[in-house]
């Protein structure tokens, strides 16, 4: 095939850059060719055409005009494709044969500062993820918009890795190619990021500053493999980045991320949007460095008690001065995204706009200062003490620029007067040019009579003199030179003129030239405060979380929690989500009392009671306590837990659907190899993906080995009835249930919690609920006489049976008049069919029987 040597290079360029779009600048435009051009026709519903190639090849291409092509870049990177921009680096006019093109950057999901890309009000990570031959693994985080970097160690095998990453932000991902194809597979695939790779990790000198916290070879080749690509991709300095900080894991409340899922800490688990979430509820932060700062906070609660204590005295603090809260909550509007605004100033791509919101965001710190100091709260009044007012750069940005700059940071009309002497010196030269030639039009006229005479400017002629057609018969010949003839006037110049011209452009241009220099100046004076300004925004950022906190908790009358590590006791504990999308406060409170009686509390009631609701509502609260907000209930005592652990059964499981018995059992796995006894437990009908016998007898099985070994708390949500015997041989588990009242022959759920098991399952009430036909639920109503009345089940029938058990036999039997229950206790023991039972549930069944029979 013949190839035009354009394309020729081009093919060069694109062979290097396989994983992107290339985008190839011919004119005013970017096109693609060939794969590429059909692809992005297609994602960005442009007209694919073809390109005449030669003879018989036609080749694909589409092409996005240059100046647009930022939106159809963004389009493309929140896709999570990357773009490679490839440019002529050389003039055209200059070129021989074909003009020089270089790909000048590679713009990538992670890789992105422009804020029109960026979420607002989340952090945009690229992250890079290193392997290590001792097992061990290394994280790092980058938020390139902020200059952040933070760095994790994890030592807990790759399914440590996967908890970890879960939920976080993260945009792109850099890895060796040597991970191991698994791994590199669950990345895109159960966690969707775009992955890009970076196998060689020199160290290189200039990195030895950013690393100066990290006190492991490992995290430093970690990091040197972000800043490898970084570099390689940018093609710029990192000089913006600050020195990278290690999170040490053991330091936070741990979840897992069935437990982030699960929870809807930060998005719902159907819409996968804040909507209904617990972010949703909690964010009343007012910037929106406040809601960065609260998803990390719900991503890592507290485990120091002395430090979630000091959130709450200012939370508490913010709650009793509501005067003093609004006139913050005002101020706080005012302030821009500092730490945004921060790393663009160090990155180089500020502009006189983004100086003049720096300069009106600071000028806030005083106010806010003072009306912190109001409080009647020590802490509030500490926070103020922390925020210190950069006055120096304050008064720098006060002096230098406009308060109304353009956009543009080279055409001048940023820098104020009386900043520079020189700047001043040539607008003067620049006015007094201007003034002599207002002056010459006027001398002009009257001279010529001619009243309509004007002196005109254009960038082609410069200054010139204009007489229209109709007055130029007054016009004395030779007067001036003649420039331009306009169909309706002639343009003239003079030598004075034209020296004057030159006096006032050249000061313009030297004036212009100047600004931009002095910008520069300021801007780098401004980078030398960055980490100044982090600080600020870091303690502003909590300063709205909390007073969000204050917010919040008013609205919905939240308690200021205690911690005891001997009780945890909820008193009318709510669901802050559900509480909040239910109407007419129709959310029923409840008590949860977990003491050193109570290890396991043991759930039962009918589908749709209420059991997970209660569950996660426990979770919730001690997630809440733990970042430091009040919690919903009139009072709490709450144990510092230092993981949380969430299972839910493969039929409950809507969302991952195929979740598969074997998957439930690795994550039940999971919360037993890792809990210790001050780990929270929640496994809300475990055991549902298999058959009732096995499902039962694991679910059992687990409960005995947290009773027994981990001692964790726990609550362990059950359709299995059966299961509630186990409260006779395990101490420390305690049987509740949800309460439902069976109302003509409906099933009315009351969402009460209450002592003991529960007596019956609703199954059928439930699906006639959902709308199955009558005549189906007639059926199954008279089916399930038919299994409660017969005497003896067909063998065949046994395994159905099985699944009604739970209405068969109620497990609250003792209370019945002892004829009937001895009948019932002979039924029970007939319809046994031992041929499908494990040892195990023999052992458990002949238990119960003879504890009824005691009774
Ligand atoms: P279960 O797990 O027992 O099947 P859920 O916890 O999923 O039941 O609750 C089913 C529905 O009942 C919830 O979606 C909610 O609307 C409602 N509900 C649950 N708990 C309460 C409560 N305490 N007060 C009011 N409504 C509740
Ligand atoms: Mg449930």
């Amino acid at each position: 095939m013949a190839k035009t040597p354009m394309m020729e290079q081009y093919l060069k360029i694109k062979a290097e850059h396989k994983d992107a779009f290339l985008f190839f600048r011919l004119g005013d435009f970017y096109e693609m060719f060939f794969d590429d051009a059909i692809h992005a026709a297609r994602e960005l519903e442009i007209t694919l055409t073809k390109r005449d190639g030669g003879k018989e090849d036609s080749v694909p291409m589409c092409g996005v005009p240059y100046h647009s092509a930022s939106n159809y870049i963004k389009n493309l990177i929140d896709k999570g494709y990357k773009v490679a921009i490839c440019e002529q680096v050389e003039d055209p006019k200059a070129a021989k044969g074909v003009v020089k093109r270089e790909v000048v950057q590679l713009v990538t999901p992670g890789t992105v500062m422009e804020t029109n890309m960026l979420e607002e009000r989340d952090h945009n990570y690229i992250a890079s993820l290193s392997h290590f031959h001792d097992g061990s693994y290394v994280i790092v985080y980058n938020d390139l918009s902020i200059g952040e970097s933070s760095v994790a160690l994890i030592s807990g095998g790759w399914d440590a890795v996967l908890h970890e990453l879960y939920n976080q932000p993260i945009k792109e991902m850099v890895i060796s190619s040597e991970l191991p194809e698994t791994c590199q597979q669950a990345l895109y695939e159960k966690l969707n990021i775009t992955v890009s790779f970076q196998d060689e990790i020199t160290f290189k000198a200039e990195y030895r500053p950013l690393c100066e916290n990290l006190n492991d070879e490992r995290l430093v080749q970690a990091f040197s493999r972000l800043l490898n690509y970084i570099q390689n991709t940018q093609k710029r300095s990192l000089d913006h980045l600050q020195p990278a900080n290690v999170i040490e894991l053991d330091y936070y409340l741990s979840l897992d991320m069935y437990s982030k899922r699960n929870l809807e800490l930060t998005e719902t688990i159907m819409k996968k949007g804040k909507h209904g979430s617990l972010l949703w509820v909690l964010d009343h932060s007012v910037t929106a460095m406040g809601s960065r700062m609260l998803k990390k906070w719900l991503d890592r609660p507290l485990l120091k008690q002395q430090e979630i204590e000091e959130r709450f005295d200012v939370v508490e603090g913010f709650l009793h001065g509501f005067m003093d809260r609004d006139a913050l909550r005002e101020a706080l509007k005012s302030v821009y995204d500092l730490e945004r605004l921060a790393g663009r100033v160090a990155y180089g791509n500020v502009n006189a706009r983004d100086l003049i919101q720096l300069k009106q965001s600071l000028e806030k710190i005083p106010e806010l200062k003072t009306i912190l100091n109001q409080f009647d709260q020590v802490k509030i009044n500490e926070l103020s003490r922390d925020l210190s007012y950069p006055e120096y750069l304050v008064s720098l940005l006060v002096s230098s620029l406009h308060d109304d700059p353009p956009v543009s940071i080279t055409e001048g009309s940023i820098i104020k007067d009386g900043y520079h002497e020189k700047l001043d010196k040539y607008r003067e030269a620049s006015r007094n040019g201007k003034q002599w030639i207002a002056e010459l039009e006027q001398k002009e006229r009257q001279e010529t009579g001619i009243k309509s005479l004007k002196v005109g400017f254009n960038r082609v002629f410069g200054y010139y003199i204009e007489v229209t057609k109709a007055n130029l018969h007054l016009l004395p010949e030779d007067r001036y030179e003649r420039k331009q003839t306009l169909t309706n006037a002639e343009r003239y110049i003079t030598p004075e003129l034209k020296e004057k011209e030159q006096l006032i452009l050249e000061a313009e241009e030297k004036s212009v030239d100047l600004e931009y220099q002095l910008f520069l100046e300021i801007r780098d004076q401004v980078k030398e405060r960055i980490p100044e300004i982090q600080y600020l925004a870091e303690v502003v950022s909590q300063i709205d979380v909390l007073q969000g906190f204050a917010v919040v908790s008013e609205a919905n009358q939240y308690t200021r929690p205690h911690f005891s590590q001997d009780k945890l006791f909820i008193k009318n504990g709510r669901h802050p989500v559900v509480e909040r999308v239910m109407k007419d406060d129709a959310f029923v409170p409840n008590d949860i009392v977990l003491d050193q009686e109570t290890d396991i509390l043991l759930i039962t009631g009918p589908n749709m009671s209420g059991k997970s609701t209660y569950m996660r509502q426990l979770a919730l609260t001690v997630i809440m306590g733990q970042i430091g907000c009040f919690v919903p209930c009139e009072e709490a005592r709450l144990q510092l837990f230092d993981q949380i652990f969430t299972r839910i059964g493969a039929a409950d499981d809507l969302v991952s659907g195929q979740s598969t018995f074997m998957v439930e059992m690795l994550e039940a796995n999971h919360a037993l190899a890792n809990a210790t006894e001050n780990s929270l437990i929640l496994l809300d009908e475990i055991g549902r993906g298999t058959s009732t016998y096995d499902g039962m007898a694991l679910a059992q099985a687990i409960v005995e080995q947290i009773h027994n070994h981990i001692h964790a708390k726990t609550v362990f949500s059950t359709h299995y009835h059966e299961l509630t015997t186990l409260e006779n041989s395990l101490d420390k588990l305690k049987n509740i249930h949800v309460r439902a009242e069976e109302y003509e022959g409906k099933v009315v759920f009351l969402h009460q919690i209450k002592d003991g098991a529960a007596d019956q399952s609703y199954g059928i009430h439930v699906a006639k609920l959902a709308g199955l036909p009558s005549s189906l639920i007639d059926r199954a109503g008279s089916i399930l006489e038919q299994l409660e009345k017969s005497d003896q089940s067909r063998p065949e029938e046994a395994g159905q049976l099985s699944f009604f058990a739970e209405e068969k036999s109620p497990v609250k039997e003792t209370k019945a008049p002892s004829g009937q229950s001895d009948n019932k206790l002979i039924n029970d023991l007939k319809n046994i069919n031992l041929f499908e039972m494990t040892p195990m549930d023999a052992m458990n069944e002949l238990y119960r029987l003879q504890k009824q029979a005691k009774a």
